[in-house]
């Protein structure tokens, strides 16, 4: 199919955020062709634990116990704007791809055979049509607002601070994966590794200002909690999130179609928001090709509404949900169903398969 993106920037986003890939997009980028660049530039990351700042250590989970349903029993750790550009490469000088830069989308219309979209470019206006449009524009979509589709939900009061620093935490916090998360009723912090750096992710919740929270100060303060004894950390850089969790009262409106966070937006705990874009791309685009091809009529096209926007509400939002409750969570509850679940293989196989994101594909076919 003859695909335009139109991209606002002047060139792809560098931007510090989604870093985990799970096991299951891992197969749909090997599909594609695009896994194994993207191994090689990431760390490939087995296991994942949870700790608590009481007790330390609560249970480490590895992937090698899914092994039977991926054939990339890990997470890679990675930033997004890495794979963009694989993406980039392998699509770049194919006669049916073009990208095009500097190309703000800002109203988009139908018609029952055809979609138009107005495009500012240069500080002029220009409209483009098609048959089918993609919303894949981020959080605040021109595409889902204009149009008019609701994005229901809400915003939590807390921020999210992330630090990234070159300290080497293995060194200092022994049997540390490179995935942690820790538990604490105050502040819950998660430590995430990147070639190169560490991410420490902070729950911002007390009412200082966005200014005052970005300083190398206060950024100082949260991290002299890490380990003990250890401050004056190098600080590569820090960004400050709200934190929504939102889904659009639809992902198909006629021949448009929102995906990734255009579409939904939850919580980065379990690192479910890019790698459902991603699931929400590949399921799109397969069933537009067969519609393209005349091989499926249009209710082809319902089930990519049915199968990810259900997958989306039960699954990525009511898990990002109950993640971001169960760090926050005071008392040993959630320590004890950890280690509970972490001392029973049949457990551990169903709870693999779940924040693996594999249980909600399964799911998603069940739909029909
Ligand atoms: C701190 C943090 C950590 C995270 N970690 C993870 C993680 O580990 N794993 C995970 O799965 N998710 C994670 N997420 C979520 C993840 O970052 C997002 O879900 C993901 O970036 C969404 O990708 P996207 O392509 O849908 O949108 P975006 O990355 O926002 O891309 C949208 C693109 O559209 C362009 N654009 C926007 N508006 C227009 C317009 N009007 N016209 C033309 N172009 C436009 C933008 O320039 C951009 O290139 C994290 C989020 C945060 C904040």
């Amino acid at each position: 199919m003859p695909v335009t993106v139109f991209e606002q920037g002047s060139t792809l986003s560098e931007e510090s955020r989604a870093s985990t890939f799970h096991p299951p997009t891992l197969d749909m980028l090997h599909a594609l062709g695009a896994a194994e660049p993207l191994i090689k530039q990431g760390l490939v990351c087995p296991t994942f634990q949870y700790r608590t700042k009481k007790h330390g250590l609560a249970a480490e989970f590895d992937f090698a116990a899914i092994a039977d349903a991926t054939g990339h029993p890990y997470r890679v750790q990675c930033e997004q704007s890495k794979l963009t550009r694989i993406l980039y490469e392998q699509m770049r000088g194919h006669p049916n791809f073009e990208l095009q830069y500097d190309s703000t989308v800002k109203a988009a219309s139908q018609t029952g055979s055809g979609v138009a979209v107005t495009i500012e470019r240069n500080g002029r206006s220009e409209s483009r049509s098609g048959r089918y449009l993609i919303g894949a524009d981020g959080a605040s979509s021109a595409v889902r607002r204009s149009l008019g589709i609701e994005f229901e939900g809400f915003t939590w009061p807390d921020r999210l601070l992330v630090i990234s620093t070159p300290f080497d935490f293995f060194e200092v916090i022994p049997g540390l994966a490179s995935v942690s998360y820790v538990a604490d009723p105050e502040r819950w912090y998660f430590l995430l590794q990147v070639p190169g750096l560490w991410r420490a992710m902070f729950l911002v919740n007390e009412d200082a200002t966005d200014e005052r929270v970005q300083t190398q100060e206060f950024a100082q303060m949260l991290m002299a909690g890490v380990v003990p004894g250890i401050a004056n950390y190098e600080i590569a850089h820090t960004t400050l999130y709200k934190v929504h969790q939102r889904v659009a009262k639809t992902f198909k409106q006629g021949r448009a179609f929102l995906i990734g966070d255009a579409a939904h937006i939850n919580n980065p705990l379990g690192g479910m928001g890019m790698n459902g874009g991603i699931h929400d791309a590949v399921n799109l685009a397969a069933r537009l090709a067969k519609v393209w091809r005349g091989e499926a009529d249009d209710a082809e096209l319902e089930r990519f509404d049915r199968q990810r926007r259900l997958v989306t509400l039960e699954y990525i939002q009511k898990y990002t949900i109950q993640n971001k409750k169960n760090l926050e969570s005071p008392g040993d509850e959630f320590r004890d169903s950890l280690r509970s679940i972490a001392a029973d293989p049949a457990r551990t196989h169903d709870y693999l398969l779940r924040v693996s994101m594999i249980t909600s594909l399964h799911r998603a076919e069940e739909l029909g």
